[in-house]
């Protein structure tokens, strides 16, 4: 008994001194979310974008994620950090109009701050924080508006005209303070800007995305340089695709219906009509088979796979035009050689996806997944609950490593993390601990086992002589 009681906290010993080496502390689980705006799917293989093909061989790839519909910025961007479809999360269109408030929400105007607009549902960075931890946001659609009397912990007002840079340093700078934040979202304008003015198919858009390939290779670097890149998980995505259109493809409104029978509250390619008192009738009829490549919904008869139909901000009549053509009140109005917000099943709707960290498996190709999924991948990666959504859980799991994140290999930091070190070098510090740390530990545990069961078997060989005697009685008597 005195041999068990000594070897009692040997093993325990060994087994705290293997996980001491396997487990990391939980303040240590950090997530960037990166947003480039409007970056297609297969701009990846346009032109040479080396920085995403590391991210991609070092990490997980999704090839096809279906975003929501509309395909808009703003709808999608609270989509990825709340998880729900825009009928629930209430951002239904960049310009939306809520008959029950009397008020407009509008990109064009910047009235976007009005807090009734957001409420609907709580974006991550909130529920983030109200765990105790803290979250940061360079620019993210919706994040310097005040939504449930509350801002991220650390955020920077909009202003397109803050470089990319800037953006990062303040991305670095919370994520390594004092208190540092254990969620950053960080949002950059283009490709989708460029896609807009110049269309996706123009030769032309290959500079944009080298340059947008310089950027991302840009915040790589700076986080090695400030030792985050091995303990932090960098996800990469986007809100929607674009497509081609062209001044040969318009839908001029005024052709069919009366301006003084309704007011047009979001424009292409999904016409939001909200006709006036009475009108309804004439309006729907006027529209619904006035071109062969706008599709007219009433508002019940939406499709139930676009999840765009039970909110008060979704109008009366919407009018969806095919890939590639635009609609516009009359050709007067400012038309764009680029555009989205279409069928989201169409494949230059889909936006990219990529993740690498700790978290994360390596070289790792999935087919498909939905936008909605991120938002249950983030909490589970930031150890927090998840408030109702439309993604799964289920659906991503599969790209991260066998390892939960409460158990996800520590690195401590040391100077072998520059910003210099080949992805071949950086990526043995990571096992190498790791895997000597289990080895170790194993080692002494299986060594400190066997004298154990040695000593077990030397004390209870007497006992066992002295009952093959008792069992052996009762046999000689009968
Ligand atoms: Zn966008």
């Amino acid at each position: 008994m005195t041999s068990k009681c000594l070897l009692v906290p040997f093993v325990l010993a060994a087994l705290t001194l293997s996980t001491t080496f396997s487990l990391q502390p939980d303040q240590q689980q950090k997530v960037l979310l990166v947003s480039f705006d409007g970056f297609r799917w297969d701009y990846l293989y346009k032109v040479p974008t080396p920085h995403f093909h590391y991210v991609m061989k070092h990490g997980v790839h999704v090839k096809q994620v279906t975003n929501i519909f509309i395909t808009k910025t703003y709808p999608n961007h609270y989509t990825l950090v709340t998880g729900l479809f825009a009928e629930s999360h209430g951002i239904v269109a960049n310009d939306m109009f809520d008959p029950i408030l009397n008020k407009s929400f509008s990109l064009d105007h910047m009235n976007i701050y009005d807090s009734d607009f957001w409420e609907e549902a709580t974006p991550i960075w909130i529920t983030n924080q109200r765990a105790g931890h803290a979250s940061g946001a360079a620019m993210w659609p919706g994040a310097d508006v005040r939504i449930h009397k509350s801002f991220p912990t650390h955020y920077m007002p909009y202003n397109e005209s803050v470089s990319f840079e800037d953006r990062v340093a303040k991305i670095i700078e919370w994520f390594t303070s004092k208190e540092p934040i254990n969620l950053g979202l960080l949002y950059w304008e283009d490709p989708d800007d460029m896609g807009h003015h110049l269309g996706p198919e123009s030769p032309l858009m290959g500079p944009v995305i080298s340059d947008i390939d310089n950027k991302l290779g840009y915040l790589i670097q700076r986080l090695k340089k400030a030792k985050l890149w091995n303990n932090l998980n960098l996800i990469i995505t986007s809100d929607h695709g674009m497509t081609q259109c062209s001044e040969e493809r318009v839908i001029e409104l005024d052709q069919y219906l009366d301006k003084d029978h309704y007011t047009l509250i979001d424009q292409s390619p999904v016409a939001a009509i909200l006709p006036k008192e009475g009108k309804f009738d004439e309006v729907y009829e006027a529209l619904a088979h006035a071109h062969p490549n706008l599709t007219v919904y009433k508002k019940e008869e939406i499709p139930g796979r676009w999840h765009y139909r039970y909110n008060s901000r979704i109008q009366p009549i919407i009018a969806v035009a095919d890939k590639g053509w635009y609609i516009l009140q009359n050709k007067s109005e400012d038309f764009m050689l680029g555009n989205h917000g279409y069928d989201n099943a169409l494949a230059e709707m889909h936006p990219i996806f990529l993740a690498q960290g700790p978290a994360f498996r390596k070289n790792f190709t999935k087919e498909a997944m939905n936008s909605t999924d991120l938002y249950p991948l983030l909490c589970h990666l930031l150890n927090i609950t998840t408030m109702p959504h439309n993604g799964s859980f289920r659906n991503v799991q599969d790209l991260l490593s066998s390892v939960t994140p409460s158990q996800i290999p520590y690195t401590q930091s040391t100077t072998l993390l520059l910003g210099s070190v080949r992805p071949e070098e950086y990526e043995q510090e990571e096992a190498y601990p790791y895997f000597i740390g289990v080895a170790l530990g194993s080692i002494i545990v299986l060594v400190f086992s066997v004298i154990f069961i040695k000593h077990l078997i030397r004390s209870q060989i007497p006992a066992l002589q002295d009952m093959q005697a008792e069992i052996s009685q009762p046999l000689l008597q009968a």
